[in-house]
């Protein structure tokens, strides 16, 4: 099991090179304790999905020093800097479209245009923020359906040796998620309920939809934009070991197909963390007019593989109809 460290100066410095080299940090912040990792390595985000055993990619909030950070990540209207000067830092995330020059990893936002935004309150958060100086992609340090961690114990209990560190901040002094908003639309929406409350959001925007809708881990969604998901422009086939000439195709593990006019390959090593660090990319990249569709090859349904396949299906079935 992870060993637990209280927060001090060489730890944090620890921390810091732990994320620098693609490793999993479970910090406190105010609400719960998040799983970190670096936001722009595809790979260190793809771990935080493993870690966690998520069925499916949920997009990530993304955790920021301020709000200097968080405008070089989304696009910021006059609601969003009114909202974060009065909220920031604290237990409030808005959603933004996510900037080209984000350099964000695309497995952070699950396939979507936007991005989940927050400057945390918790001392330790932002000491880790700061030294880090980039963003740091978490969602709960626990595994997927179990309830989030207050203490650096449950972290523990919960992930075994999946964090590479753990630190420790005492109990979290809000212990319930954070609120969060989205402002990627002409309407502001409460996406999840949380410690800022509707009435207050209300009282700088005038109106604030509530779009959250209970789910069965007990943490309300976003009906909206969480079930529409990255579809591919051109047809999607999966499973697929016999791709025709005029499909781009998605390998997996060793291949020697050159009958369709691209290969690009999720993990040549058959490495399923790699894949899925890979998948949004990939998809994105072979999603253009000049082939017929996208086939993709059988990706072994384990671990992570698991909501590769969910992903995958859901951009077939997109098409199917
Ligand atoms: P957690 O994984 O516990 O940190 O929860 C993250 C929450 O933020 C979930 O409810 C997500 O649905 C929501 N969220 C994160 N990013 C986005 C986004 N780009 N658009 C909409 N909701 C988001
Ligand atoms: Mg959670």
């Amino acid at each position: 099991m992870t060993t637990i460290l209280s927060a001090n100066n060489e730890t944090l410095a620890d921390s810091v090179d732990c994320l620098h080299d693609g490793g999993l940090v479970a910090f406190p912040t105010e609400t719960v304790y998040g799983l970190g990792a670096d936001a722009r390595d595809d790979k260190a985000v793809a771990r935080i999905f493993a870690a966690k055993d998520r069925p499916s990619f949920n997009p990530l909030i993304v955790h920021v020093a301020n709000q200097a950070a968080a405008e070089g990540l989304g696009a910021f209207d006059a609601r969003a800097r009114n909202v974060v000067e009065r909220f920031w830092p604290g237990p409030l995330s808005i959603v933004l479209p996510r900037l080209p020059t984000s350099g964000l990893s695309l497995l952070v936002s699950a396939g979507l245009e936007t991005v989940a935004l927050r400057a945390p309150a918790h001392p330790i958060a932002r000491d880790l923020l700061y030294r880090f100086d980039g963003p740091i992609a978490a969602p709960s340090a626990n595994r997927a359906g179990e309830v989030s961690p207050t203490q650096a114990v449950h972290v523990a209990n919960s992930l075994g040796d999946r964090a590479d560190l753990i630190l420790d901040g005492g109990d979290c002094r809000v212990g319930l998620e954070s609120t969060v908003l989205d402002l990627s639309g002409n309407r502001p929406e409460i996406l999840r309920h949380g410690a800022v409350t509707r009435a207050q959001l209300v009282e700088l925007l005038d109106t604030v939809e509530d779009a959250s809708i209970p789910t069965n881990e007990g943490a309300p969604r976003s009906p909206g934009q969480i079930s529409r998901h990255y579809a591919t422009a051109i047809p999607i086939r999966i499973n697929v070991t016999d791709p025709s000439s005029d499909e781009a195709f998605v390998a997996f593990g060793e291949t020697n197909n050159e009958s369709s006019a691209t290969v690009l390959n999720l993990s040549p090593s058959g490495d399923l963390i790699e894949a899925a660090s890979r998948l949004f990319t990939i998809l994105r990249t072979l999603d253009r007019a000049e082939f017929a569709g996208i086939a993709v090859a059988p990706v072994p349904n384990s671990g992570i593989g698991c909501a590769i396949n969910d992903r995958l299906r859901r951009a077939a079935a997109a098409h199917a109809d």
